[in-house]
């Protein structure tokens, strides 16, 4: 038990009550339980602090204020309670006789009623007091309510009249902001229709000079009849930018299929494309502007050097075709030389002049023979070279149609990204329509994918990716699509292809993809599928289709992974 005649003993054990009760630790609770251990009568701490910030608060701009407020530091100091409340009471007491200011109220009356409809004034004052009769307490606040009502409304006569009530200064801030719209914004929106132009600016002016709201009032008509004017131009604009949208898009189609094989065009083409079948928007402009930019520095770059390696080619084959002439020049020079010999070593008569003439073949010969293995060698040199180029050429081209792909297509697997899927989607699914033949679309997705990352490694899981879809591109038809759709989940889309076609594909790639080896650290590992198919409707939404596939999906993993569902179109 506590010793309740030490402090630190009764706040300790407060402090044991409060834990073992489970009472929340606040400072109410703990005075209370202090005051029950140590038997003292619970009072409540005195609120020092708030009350002087009370006092301190206090206006003091007046005698009056100034006492007040004095009386109730004078209180707090003391920490009596009572006193505090004599202060309150009292303030209380001033404020009502105040407020019952009867001069300054029958002052206001006076004033008002002169200011509004006279007699109708005159009709509610009689009424207030024929109500209210002679006690004060019931009229003074019936009279305070009229009061209210008459500067509520307009008053009839009155320096803000031609305002509305609006203070001056208010009306010219409004006034001067209403003009700056109409010079700044719209003037500036209109600068290529003069005419609306010159009837905004002259509205403008008008505005500007205006010294009470009646002048604009005044031009309400003008008001109205450029609204209506503004109406047309910007519906008229809208169409414009749409008409040139579509006729963009339409370009951009043409070029598309024009370029055909040229990878590095498509890409750009494929991206315009998306930009301009979506409402314009800055950002998204900026955004693609950004990355054209990039894409057409980086070609630019490319094809300076694609171009200069051809010049090379060009040149190496020049200079080798100048030396093939040469050196045929030489063996022809050589094959007469030849025949000159035989028929000298024919005419000789003895063999001091058969050994000069041996001497001198043997020199031609020995000649020959350098000239021979120089174009040989030269030759050699040519064709490595040619080659180098050739392979630079490869490579550049390579390149250039990366950094266009860049913008389509996956940078891991080389499928279509979600944005080129978007469009192939839809360019498969309108071809389908045109020809009325039928387009399956397939989701796979990785069996046990995250397992194969834990026990191997990231490295081996983006490899095991870059599989598949190799294995996708050898084994499908060149028109068949592949997309990575998410982290180890593909689309395909299968053009001209049945249901149960589709099906079977899939099936024919599972297995395919059991018997290629894939080796993840030097262990062989086999890679399997879930996948669900589904035939794309001719109007259908792209979305609808993929969750159908996903759903079919979700199924053969269900059903226990490496098969393939199919999903009939709902009927
Ligand atoms: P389930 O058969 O049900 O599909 O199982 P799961 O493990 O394949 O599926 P889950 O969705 O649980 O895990 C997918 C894993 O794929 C999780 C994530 O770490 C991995 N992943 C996603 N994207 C990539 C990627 O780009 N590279 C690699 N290496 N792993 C990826
Ligand atoms: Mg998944
Ligand atoms: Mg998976």
């Amino acid at each position: 038990m506590a010793d309740t005649s030490q402090p630190s003993d009764v706040a300790r054990e407060a402090l044991r009550r409060l834990a073992v009760r489970k009472i929340p630790p606040t400072p109410d609770n703990y005075r209370s339980l202090y005051h029950e251990i140590s038997g003292t009568p619970a009072t409540d701490a005195f609120p020092e602090r708030a009350l002087k910030h009370v006092a301190a608060s206090m206006p003091r701009a007046t005698p009056e204020q100034l006492e007040a407020a004095n009386m109730l530091d004078a209180a707090v100091q003391t920490r009596s309670w009572p006193e505090i409340a004599a202060v309150l009471r009292e303030l209380t007491v001033r404020k009502i006789e105040r407020t019952r200011n009867w001069g300054h109220l029958l002052r206001e009356v006076v004033t008002a009623a002169l200011a509004g409809d006279g007699d109708a004034r005159k009709r509610d004052l009689d009424e207030v007091v024929q109500s209210g009769g002679t006690d004060g307490d019931q009229l003074y606040p019936r009279l305070l309510g009229m009061l209210r009502t008459w500067n509520a409304q307009p008053a009839q006569v009155s320096a803000d009249s031609a305002n509305s009530g609006m203070p001056e200064a208010e009306f010219a801030d409004l006034r001067d902001a209403l003009a700056d719209l109409l010079e700044r914004v719209l003037g500036q929106l209109l600068e290529d229709t003069p005419e609306l132009h010159s009837q905004t600016l002259r509205l403008a002016r008008y505005v500007r000079e205006a010294t009470q709201a009646q002048d604009i009032a005044d031009r309400r008509g003008e008001f109205r009849e450029l609204a209506y004017r503004v109406q047309w131009v910007s519906a008229e604009r809208r169409e414009l930018q749409e008409t040139l949208q579509s006729v963009l898009r339409l370009i951009v189609q043409n070029v598309a299929e024009l370029v055909g094989d040229d990878q590095w065009l498509q890409g750009q083409m494929a991206m315009l494309g998306d930009l301009l079948s979506r409402p314009l928007n800055q950002q998204h402009l900026e955004d693609v502007e950004r990355r054209l930019k990039d894409v057409v520095l980086k070609q630019s770059a490319l094809r300076d050097n694609l171009k200069e390696a051809k010049d090379n080619i060009k040149a190496m084959l020049a200079g080798f075709i100048e030396h093939l002439s040469g050196f045929t020049r030489s063996t022809a020079g050589y094959s007469e030389k030849l025949g000159g010999f035989a028929q000298r070593i024919g005419r000789a008569e003895n063999v001091d002049t058969l050994a000069g003439l041996v001497q001198e073949v043997l020199g031609e010969t020995r000649a020959m023979q350098i000239s021979v293995q120089t174009s040989h060698d030269e030759m050699l040199d040519r064709q490595q070279r040619v080659e180098q180029a050739e392979r630079e050429i490869a490579r550049l081209q390579r390149e250039l149609a990366e950094a266009s792909a860049m913008v389509r297509h996956d940078q891991l697997t080389g499928a279509l990204n979600r944005k080129g899927l978007d469009e192939t989607f839809e360019r498969e699914q309108q071809r389908a329509r045109r020809r009325s033949a039928s387009l399956c679309v397939a989701v796979i997705d990785l069996d046990n994918f995250k397992r194969l990352n834990d026990t191997y490694g990231h490295r081996a899981g983006d490899a095991a990716l870059v599989h598949l879809a190799q294995t996708v591109r050898e084994c499908l038809r060149p028109q068949d699509v592949l997309a990575r759709y998410g982290g180890e989940e593909f689309v395909i889309l299968l053009p001209d292809t049945e249901l149960e076609a589709a099906s079977s594909v899939l099936v024919r790639l599972q297995r395919e993809l059991t018997r290629r080896l894939f080796l993840a650290n030097n262990e062989r590992v086999l890679i399997t599928f879930s996948a669900g198919v589904t035939p794309v409707g001719a109007a259908e939404e792209r979305d609808a289709a993929l969750e159908r596939a996903d759903a079919a999906m979700y199924r053969a993993k269900q059903a226990g992974r490496n098969r393939v569902e199919s999903s009939p179109l709902p009927a």
